[in-house]
């Protein structure tokens, strides 16, 4: 794997991510090695290609100093880590820049939420805690949310099915036993089931078992999200649709007109979701009821 060195490696967002909480991202990597079949850096819109890694070799370094000056402004607010890149590749437990990563972020005191499709995150779970114990909330975040978030994310419960979609990354139970291990050591923990892949993961029955062993596994909360489908990505995807399910390649073309599928589409997969989660009794969205 290549090592860069980088400027900067916090990024402010311009306003508060209302699914994830986050204002601040940090990714310490580029590329990511679980080659899913949807990725959204397949897009075109970031730099390097997914197969083109790179370790943020001063990540701690860098962002040690871009919070040192945030903290001294008080301008306290969720750090995502893995927003664009999976921050629990197989490299990190070598190279570490996450745990690092998470050292810095406790030091100075930030909430920090991790989205990961990875095992690996379990090793971690004595700094999250720390995180957690330590971080100081935006004023109208306190008392509503741990200062530690853990979402692992996955696109299907079928295990076949993920072979086929996410063919790097650990199948759903191995996931779902990382969850369940972290809720265990008392962190708060949730399931982004983003994306959702029309007719073969986002029925009512395959999101009802999803969503229902997310909640049986400790899962305070679940996402349901849409495919979106942009530039590369949506060429790229299609061929490998047509080899696997050439049925569904028609049906594809229907739904998703440009990059994103329809406003009819994305209505009904909200509503079922809100249903299941009501009748499940799991929040959908770390604030949902
Ligand atoms: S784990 Fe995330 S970043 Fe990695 S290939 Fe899959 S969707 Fe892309």
């Amino acid at each position: 794997m290549d090592e860069v060195r980088v400027k900067s490696v916090l990024n402010k967002h311009r306003r508060r991510d209302s699914w994830f909480l986050d204002d601040y991202s940090v990714n310490p990597y580029y590329g990511c090695q679980f080659s899913c079949i949807y990725c959204y850096i397949r897009g075109g819109k970031y730099t390097r290609k997914p197969n083109e890694l790179a370790a943020k070799i001063n990540a701690p370094e860098v962002l040690d100093r871009q919070l040192r000056r945030r903290a001294s402004r008080k301008e306290y607010g969720f750090i995502a880590l893995g927003t664009s890149t999976e921050p629990y590749m197989k490299v990190e437990r070598e190279l570490e820049i996450t745990r690092k990563v998470l050292g810095v972020i406790s030091h100075y005191r930030f909430p920090a939420h991790v989205l990961t499709k990875s095992t690996l995150v379990t090793r971690d779970s004595d700094l999250l805690l720390e995180v957690a114990d330590r971080a100081l909330l935006p004023t109208d975040l306190k008392g509503r949310v741990s200062g530690a978030l853990v979402t692992i994310s996955m696109s299907t419960v079928d295990e076949e099915l993920a072979k086929f979609l996410e063919p790097g990354a650990p199948p759903p139970s191995e996931r779902f036993e990382a969850l369940e291990r972290l809720r265990e050591e008392g962190i708060e923990v949730g399931v982004a089931f983003i994306p959702v892949i029309p007719f073969l993961s986002d029925g009512e029955d395959e999101l009802r078992r999803a969503i229902r062993e997310a909640k049986d596994r400790g899962a305070n909360y679940v996402f349901v999200g849409a495919l979106t489908l942009s530039g590369d990505l949506k060429r790229s995807f299609l061929r490998a649709l047509e080899v696997r399910f050439p049925e569904l390649v028609g049906e594809y073309r229907k739904i998703f007109r440009g990059g994103y599928p329809s406003r009819e589409y994305q209505d009904g997969l909200h509503s079922t979701a809100m249903t299941i989660c009501m009748d499940e009794g799991v929040r959908l969205r770390i604030l949902g009821r």
